[in-house]
């Protein structure tokens, strides 16, 4: 079954309600947000009756909340801990999101694993893997996702070498919680070419498990494989291109694992600005690419 959605916006006065009816708007089956802002600690507090009132709407709809993710900011940093009151702040900051998530009642996030910037590697992934052990410790009910990244600057986790590491280091009751987000502009910046989708994902059993991915990220990209750039494009109008895109979205390995687009708005900085996810959601139903955005 394909469970196909977008990143939405999850805003104060709406909240989880306004993220289940912009989905639906998109005709998705799962989708994904963040609790506030992306860059910034700031939280408003949750809405038990929007809460409630968008669960309600999810199961009119048939969506079924195990499709739906929590997006943790950007800002969290688990791969250096040179300032230790940063590292600490990071760790509870993530352990408070996740609280968030069980607020919500969406159990799932997923969460970058890092940047070791001033230090190295090994040193980023240790801290990851320990920041990871202190957060997830007591908590319970949540699955963590450490998404796959393009590999930009000093980022960890663009490698199935660095996941499994990571996932390695990790508490035995820990372990359980932590699984594997894909992201199809990510892996082919790393240097994945997803003509090659089932050789990664051989090497990914082999060494992390496949029942680990729950969720894939799909996005086009704006630039070369193993370019390290991480710029997503729309769907079928950057190089990975339509084909290898549908190839992935509908390999049988990853049936039934939600499927969620970050592509970007069209005419983004401008006033006339409209999100390309209906678009894109009908053309990969129909396996048709659609020049749309310059018909
Ligand atoms: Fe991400
Ligand atoms: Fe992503
Ligand atoms: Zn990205």
């Amino acid at each position: 079954m394909l469970y196909i959605g977008s990143h939405t916006s999850f805003l104060k006065d709406k909240q989880l309600l306004g993220v289940v009816e912009e989905s639906l708007s998109y005709g998705s089956n799962a989708f994904m947000f963040y609790t506030g802002s992306n860059q910034s600690t700031l939280r408003f507090p949750i809405n038990e009756e929007l809460t409630k009132k968008a669960h309600e709407l999810m199961k009119e709809n048939n969506i079924d909340k195990n499709n739906c993710i929590v997006h943790a900011p950007f800002i969290i940093n688990l791969a250096n801990n040179t300032d230790k009151d940063k590292y600490n702040f990071y760790i509870n900051f993530l352990k408070q999101e996740l609280k968030r998530c069980i607020e919500l009642d969406i159990r799932k996030m997923v969460l970058h694993p890092g940047s070791y910037t001033t230090l190295n590697r090994t040193l980023g992934i240790e801290n990851i893997a320990n920041g990871l052990n202190i957060a997830l410790k007591d908590i319970d009910g949540v699955e963590l996702l450490l998404e796959y990244m393009s590999g930009k600057g000093t980022e960890v986790g663009s490698s199935i070498n660095d996941l499994e590491e990571i996932i390695n280091k990790l508490d035995k009751n820990v372990k359980d919680k932590v699984f594997v987000c894909l992201d199809t502009c990510h892996m082919n910046d790393s240097g994945v070419d997803l003509k090659d989708i089932d050789n990664f994902l051989e090497e990914f059993d082999k060494k992390i498990g496949i029942n680990k991915i729950k969720c894939i990220h799909i996005n086009d990209s704006y630039n070369e494989v193993g370019s390290h750039k991480d710029r997503h494009a729309n769907i079928g109008y950057g190089k990975i291109g339509f084909e290898k895109l549908i190839k992935v979205i509908y390999n049988p390995k990853l049936d039934n694992i939600p499927k969620i687009l970050e592509t970007p708005w069209i005419n983004r900085n401008e006033k006339d600005a409209w999100a390309p996810y209906k678009k894109e959601i009908e053309m990969i139903r129909k396996e048709e690419f659609v020049d749309y955005i310059n018909l």
